[in-house]
């Protein structure tokens, strides 16, 4: 654990090997007190070291600390040996381990598999997964009758687990009496070696079909991972059957289509087929922001407006990063007391918004961040309004979609609401004008252009 702790912020804080063979690998854990963290220093001891260690790392332990255990400690001190041996004299104290925070297994109530965290209520609906959305909320309020199995799937980070819980939480209020089990498709795996492993013991195997097919509902999450495992898939196949067969729900998910899973038995294909797939695309914008501005909430934090919109235009693909990011934050403000300044954000941010990534500048792309700066939509900008509030983003829009892409004058007015060639050229050329006159301007598109392109 500890090990995991120094090498977690080696990558975080990119510290390079020498730096730390020579001040990190040599701290130990040795005890905790009123909330003060003391780490011995087992490195060459001279005049320098114990205090550099101090003024270099005790910060960034602090901050990893919080990360990955959830503990924050007031204070970390840096002793030597010495003083170890001196204290542990005094108090007579072992050495401690830094205790995880419990899972979500283990938070769980009773034997429920449901964490009462992930619920509709919370859940942001946007363009990306408004279908799943909807099929789940559909199944939560009629178990096993309409669409049965439900088939989630998409990318990483997306919310497929969380709208399995949300199913659960939902039946569960609505009837505590539903027996539900929500397994990882990995937990599902275990069980069936394990029952492999003790040569189908009659008995265990009993075990094991009491535990999966007396359930009135049955969610598989990831299964992707027990596709190519024969006897997992197998075992698999006749738990559905069987629950399918008496009409009690399945729901399962994917980080893909059923038809893109090579190694997936045709039987499984035809058996999905009867059943409802619902994917879950990439958030935009606006839903990665309300998205943001959710977990904010749920945090009681406070965040700038500038800077939750630096997090949503800059992580795109993956929720579950928005949230590392903003935890981050989070652990960084109430470690160091400090409200979040933009700096520190970019500065905290870098493994999350990496600079060397640099996304594909496309037209779309520029009239979405010219917008967000305006805070208007992009269906403003493609509309017919012609207000000052709108006519001018909208021609900067002709200016940059003209001078950072290669797109042709027709595509880029197509997606200005069909404006004709001439038009964004004169749009474009009055643009360029003001930024040859006005300074003000100059600096409003270099504003925006660093948005589009941080690099
Ligand atoms: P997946 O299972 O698809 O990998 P998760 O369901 O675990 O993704 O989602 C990752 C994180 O993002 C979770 O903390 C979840 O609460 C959050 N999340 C994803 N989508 C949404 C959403 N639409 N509204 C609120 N939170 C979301
Ligand atoms: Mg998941």
């Amino acid at each position: 654990k500890w090990d995991e702790i120094l090498d977690y912020l080696k990558n975080e804080y990119k510290v390079t090997d020498v730096s730390y063979d020579s001040w990190l690998k040599p701290l130990e854990l040795f005890q905790i007190e009123d909330n003060k963290l003391y780490i011995i220093y087992n490195g060459d001891q001279n005049s320098m070291t114990l205090g550099y260690v101090t003024r270099k790392f005790t910060t960034p332990l602090r901050i990893t600390i919080a990360e990955l255990t959830g503990i924050q400690y007031d204070d970390i001190l840096v002793i030597s040996q010495d003083n170890a041996n001196q204290i542990k004299k005094e108090k007579n104290i072992e050495h401690i381990k830094i205790e995880e925070t419990p899972s979500f297994e283990e938070k769980r109530m009773g034997n429920s598999t449901i964490n009462p965290k992930f619920t509709f209520d919370n859940f942001v609906v946007g363009r990306n997964n408004r279908f799943a959305q909807t099929a789940a909320l559909a199944v939560a309020e009629s178990p096993g009758e309409f669409y049965n199995p439900l088939y989630i799937y998409g990318g990483p980070g997306l919310g497929k687990t969380h709208l399995m819980q949300a199913i659960g939480n939902y039946i569960e209020n609505q009837n505590p009496n539903t027996h539900i089990l929500y397994v990882t498709s990995e937990e599902f795996t275990n069980e069936v070696i394990e029952n492999l492993r003790t040569n189908n013991n009659a008995t265990a195997m009993q075990r094991f079909r009491d535990k999966y097919r007396t359930v009135d509902v049955l969610m598989v999450d990831d299964i992707q991972f027990i596709i190519g495992k024969e006897s997992t898939q197998e075992e698999f196949f006749h738990t559905f059957n069987a629950l399918h067969a008496m009409g009690k729900q399945i729901v399962i998910s994917s980080d893909k289509p059923p038809k893109d899973m090579e190694t997936l038995d045709d039987r499984f294909k035809s058996r999905f087929d009867m059943g409802l797939m619902a994917d879950i695309g990439y958030p935009d914008y606006e839903t990665r922001m309300a998205i943001l501005n959710k977990k904010i909430e749920e945090k009681n934090f406070n965040l700038d407006e500038s800077i939750r919109k630096y997090i949503a235009e800059n992580i795109q693909s993956n929720i579950r990063e928005i949230e590392g990011a903003l935890n981050k934050l989070i652990a960084f403000s109430r470690l160091e007391k400090i409200d979040i300044t933009m700096d520190i954000a970019e500065r905290e941010l870098q493994n999350f918004i990496s600079p060397n990534v640099s996304r594909e500048i496309t037209p779309q792309l520029i009239i979405e961040v010219v917008a967000e700066h305006f805070n208007i939509t992009v269906d403003q900008m493609a509309s017919k309004n012609r207000s000052s509030s709108v006519v001018r983003p909208r021609q900067i829009a002709m200016y940059l979609c003209n001078t950072m892409t290669d797109s042709s004058l027709q595509a880029i007015g197509l997606l200005l609401g069909g404006r004709d060639h001439s038009t964004i050229i004169h749009g474009a050329n009055k643009i360029e004008d003001e930024i040859d006159k006005d300074e003000n301007t100059r600096n409003l598109v270099e504003t925006i252009k660093k948005k589009i392109n941080p690099n």
